[in-house]
């Protein structure tokens, strides 16, 4: 399911009544699927998941006031350092991820931030490589980088904060069912079900509810409920594929939690599914 900024029309993107049966049966088979035993394995992540994979390991790590320690309520701070920029290789060299508050498809478009900077599009990672932060006016001049117009309040009242707002990874080429058909044995995740990151960012687990098992390009079965765990560097730079421009879409957020007192923004992630090789797959215990 994708969600972004528009009218009625996304509703009837769902395609609730065509997926209807489809999901019955899913859910009725996943109450007796198996569960999966550690392995490693290649894994493709649907969108229904890699948004939020993409929100806590690189939309949370490039907020730079985390980098001074100015924000690290709710798991605030980053294992991201200043003499990183430029050369950090964060993930392989297919891996583009960029802010774009100008896109006003997603949820996190505005024309200026509360800091008076023009809405822009820059990018975090390219072709891999760490070369940019979500910033302020004050923390861009401390890092030597222009303010990237992610400064943003929930209301009037609230002091702003460094933000996502579309924080979206760059299309790639091909299909899903091309991908499912070059992975000669893995799983294609799915729907979140549990999270968990540590402070900096590094260390994660997700859940998801459903792991569709895929031998010789083909998919077998589904699994219940599988976990997959890494950290955020070696995770990255696992991926060896991502999907192209007919599978890319917005993902979005209503509730991303930072700052004491708290505040929530809504923001979207634009993403296409993707798969990360060799990765620790397991069942929560
Ligand atoms: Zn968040």
């Amino acid at each position: 399911m994708s969600a972004g900024r528009a009218g009625f029309e996304l509703f009837y993107e769902q395609k609730f009544a065509e997926n209807t049966d489809r999901i019955m049966k899913e859910a009725i088979d996943l109450l007796k699927a198996p569960t999966i035993q550690e392995e490693k394995a290649d894994i493709i992540i649907g969108n229904g998941h890699l948004a939020l994979q993409l929100h806590e390991s690189v939309g949370h790590a490039t907020e730079a006031d985390r980098i001074f320690g100015m924000e690290i309520s709710y798991a605030g701070k980053t294992f991201v350092k200043p003499e990183m920029l430029g050369k950090y290789q964060y993930g392989s060299p297919i891996v583009n991820i960029y802010s774009d508050s100008t896109d006003p498809n997603g949820l996190g478009y505005h024309p200026m931030d509360d800091e008076g900077v023009p809405g822009k599009k820059i990018d975090i990672i390219r072709n891999g490589v760490l070369v940019d932060q979500q910033t302020s006016r004050h923390i861009a001049h401390m890092l030597g980088l222009e303010p990237s117009s992610n400064m943003k309040g929930s209301y009037a009242d609230d002091f702003p904060l460094v933000r996502m707002t579309n924080l979206c990874i760059a299309p790639g080429t091909g299909s899903l069912d091309d991908l499912i058909k070059s992975t000669q044995k893995g799983y294609l995740l799915d729907f979140t079900k549990t999270w968990s990151i540590d402070d900096n960012r590094n260390n994660f687990q997700f859940t998801t509810e459903i792991g569709y098992k895929i031998e010789d390009g083909r998919i077998v079965g589904i699994v219940k409920e599988p976990t997959y765990y890494g950290i955020t560097k070696d995770f990255w730079n696992a991926c060896d594929a991502i999907c192209g421009e007919d599978e890319w879409g917005y993902h979005s957020t209503f509730h991303c939690g930072k700052g004491e007192p708290g505040q929530v923004m809504q923001l979207s992630h634009g993403i296409a599914p993707a798969r990360f090789k060799n990765i620790n797959v397991s069942v929560k215990s």
